[in-house]
């Protein structure tokens, strides 16, 4: 990692990216109406414990729950007349499947999600529900991801994945220009820390457009794949763990090409929770928040409530989402969660 402190070091990092500035702000003028613009909201409470102003930007208000939409609808929208015809396909189940889903249906596309046979009804039905076609495929992740590889051999169909394509983060990183159009006194960002699509977009455009901006990646303690890779320096494997982030499961792909360089060059740190730290996190969004949030969702509030990040100035954390098992979320709001 760059001296954060120097921003002419900064400039020149993102200068030297994978993915451009100017993606983002072409982001921002696509999918402008067709994604909500999250509302950023002050916590009294967090500002109070905190001793400086702390915002939520609510990304559990998109139309799927999560902010991944936004990262879908710019990739799909950015197709060509050809590749639109012809359709989409990804295999993941969970947020991204389901705003790929949505965003090809938005924009007339037809999309393919592939999925194993292991993948519970309630995911299966959530994504048929949004339009798309779904393939049952073998008993594992591998199988499903392998018949994509098919669609898009065979049939031409367009593959966008979950994090790694560049549409996709400059569509994450419009959070960021939101921050700083609503927040100009930001001086520090929380980011929930999986692939790296998020934190890598919205660090794009706050570090261009403000470079003293800290910025930090909040993942689980167990299973934490960008974590590991950054310490190694260079995208490496981890064994996947049960979370109550689930959403922050899985590795960031050993031939990563875009994430992993954005997220050395430009995270200040990332922090690690474990899941007692997250079930707080989540707690507190429903207690004193009044928001529902999922385990990946709540990691910023929950690195606060730890005492493992200090704000040092206007805050803001990204509520990425809030798909949460309600029985699950009900268990750990009444405290019974160990
Ligand atoms: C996907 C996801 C994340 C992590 O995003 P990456 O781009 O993979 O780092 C965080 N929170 C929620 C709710 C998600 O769905």
């Amino acid at each position: 990692m760059p001296d954060l402190a120097d921003a002419a070091s900064i400039r020149a990092a993102v200068a030297d990216l994978p993915v451009a500035f100017a993606s983002v702000t072409a982001a921002a003028g696509r999918i402008a109406g067709r994604v909500e613009r999250a509302p950023l909201v002050a916590s009294l409470n967090l500002t109070e414990r905190c001793g400086h102003p702390v915002h939520l930007k609510l990304e559990t208000r998109q139309p799927v729950g999560a902010f991944k939409l936004r990262g879908a609808m710019n990739a799909v929208l950015a197709l060509d007349e050809p590749a639109r015809r012809r359709g989409l396909v990804t295999a993941s189940t969970g947020n991204h499947g389901r705003a790929l889903a949505y965003a090809a249906r938005e924009a007339g596309v037809p999309a393919v999600v592939c999925m194993s046979a292991l993948v519970p009804l309630n995911k299966v039905e959530a994504v048929r529900a949004l339009g798309a076609e779904v393939r049952i495929v073998g008993r594992s992740q591998d199988d499903a991801q392998a018949e994509v590889e098919r669609l898009v051999a065979g049939r031409g169909l367009t593959a966008i994945p979950p994090f790694d394509h560049p549409d996709v983060i400059a569509g994450q990183g419009t959070i960021g220009l939101e921050l700083i159009e609503d927040l100009p006194a930001l001086a520090l960002v929380l980011i929930p820390l999986s692939g790296g699509g998020l934190a890598g977009g919205i660090a794009l455009a706050v570090k261009t457009l403000r470079p003293d901006v800290r910025v930090i990646g909040v993942s689980m303690e167990r299973g934490a794949a960008m974590a590991a890779s950054l310490k190694a320096g260079r995208p490496v494997d981890v064994t996947e763990e049960e979370t109550l982030a689930d959403s922050l499961g899985g590795g960031i792909g050993l031939s990563n090409r875009y994430t992993f360089p954005l997220c050395r060059a430009l995270l200040d740190e990332v922090v690690l929770l474990t899941d007692d730290e997250i079930a707080a996190g989540i707690r507190h969004a429903a207690m004193e928040e009044g928001e529902t949030v999922e385990g990946a969702g709540a990691v910023g509030i929950a690195a606060l409530l730890a005492g493992k990040v200090h704000a040092d100035g206007p805050t803001a954390l990204i509520v990425s989402g809030g798909n949460i098992d309600p029985t699950v979320h009900r268990r750990i709001v009444k405290g019974d969660f160990a």
